[in-house]
């Protein structure tokens, strides 16, 4: 069945949620974007992430159509991003390229509903982990597209069989700005966007110059906004016996995704702890706390970040630079890495 896979690609976060989002605002320059906003319409510059709310009357304003893509399913999408979509498909066309839309638009209710159906299924700690908190998807725009693939007349829908195609979706990436649209999951950027790669998922800023200048830079959109610096974080996987380099790889986009529920922190340098901080009592206690998640492994990682003065989490002090700050993550045979202990 589609569905739970359709789930996992559009919402799932593998981090616990943060209560606190204060001070969240975006700094938006685009004068342009804001007069379309005061007109009526919607900010096709807004900035919708995990720390950053769908504004308020977006829904009432939001102008869609809906469509159906080539496997049947009805998607929802914003009436320009939808017109610059086809455009896009039609300049793919010419190279070979065949695209289709796997989903769009998602609305807030739609996503409380997918939460309360988690809750109800696995409890609400497992849906807060795992089921993006409903007002924080950028899919709630209208303007956020997952892009799938048709290879030789077959649909290639999966992210595990997307993903390969790097050839591809260099192409694809290559015009996105000459509609309007960002790559928006940049390689390396977790820690400022909350998610791991991810090639299909395109953003509509309805802005050909903007969406150029942001390409060229090669910046997320939170940088090219203002909400987020563009320091380089140091990643150190140091040496290990017990992990092999992508083990240690994939837990530090974990770290990083995590990262991303801190407005206004900066993470400055990721190093693994090394194989002397395993030990079988820490992975009892793991499991003694975890008893439902059948975790198997533990790794540590240390960190060096700096608060913002807000922190939003009372265990940290605001505006401090933390050095060698813990961060213990746990997996279990089927499932990847997730953050046990951090800040929160
Ligand atoms: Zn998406």
């Amino acid at each position: 069945m589609k569905m739970p896979k359709r789930i996992i690609a559009l919402i799932i976060t593998v981090f616990t949620a943060l209560a606190a989002f204060a001070g969240c605002t975006s700094q938006n320059n685009n004068t342009e974007a804001k007069q379309s906003a005061k007109n009526g319409g919607i900010d096709y510059m807004a900035l919708v992430n995990k720390t950053h709310a769908l504004p308020d009357n977006w829904e009432k304003q939001l102008k869609t159509v809906h469509i159906k893509n080539s496997v049947g399913d009805d998607v929802e999408v914003e009436k320009k991003a939808y017109d610059a979509y086809l455009k896009l498909k039609a300049d793919l066309k010419k190279d070979k390229i065949e695209v289709d839309l796997d989903s769009a638009r998602r609305s807030v209710a739609e996503q409380q509903r997918i939460m309360d159906d988690f809750t109800k299924k696995y409890g609400a700690d497992y849906a807060a982990k795992t089921v993006a908190k409903p007002g924080y998807s950028e899919h709630h725009t209208g303007l956020a597209l997952d892009l799938y693939l048709i290879i030789n007349g077959k649909d290639v829908t999966e992210n595990e069989d997307m993903i390969k195609y790097t050839k591809i979706w260099a192409t694809i990436h290559k015009k996105l700005a000459n509609y309007g649209f960002i790559l928006r999951y940049l390689e390396g950027s977790e820690h400022i966007t909350g998610y791991g790669y991810e090639p299909w998922h395109i953003r509509y800023i309805d802005d050909v110059k903007t969406a150029k200048e942001i390409t060229e830079k090669g910046v997320t959109f939170e940088e090219y906004l203002g909400a987020a610096s563009g320091k380089k974080v140091d990643i150190d996987y140091g040496g290990s016996k017990l992990y092999s380099k992508d083990d240690l790889k994939d837990a530090v986009i974990q770290i990083k995704c995590k990262f991303a529920f801190y407005n206004g922190f900066e993470l400055g340098a990721v190093r693994y702890g090394g194989d002397k901080y395993i030990t079988e009592k820490m992975l009892k206690k793991v499991q003694k706390d975890n008893p439902k998640s059948k975790y198997t492994q533990v790794a540590v990682f240390l960190m060096d970040f700096s608060t913002s003065k807000t922190t939003g989490v009372t265990k940290l002090k605001p505006d401090y630079d933390y050095k060698d700050y813990e961060c213990i993550l746990a997996r279990s045979k089927d499932n990847g890495w997730e953050v046990l202990s951090f800040g929160s």
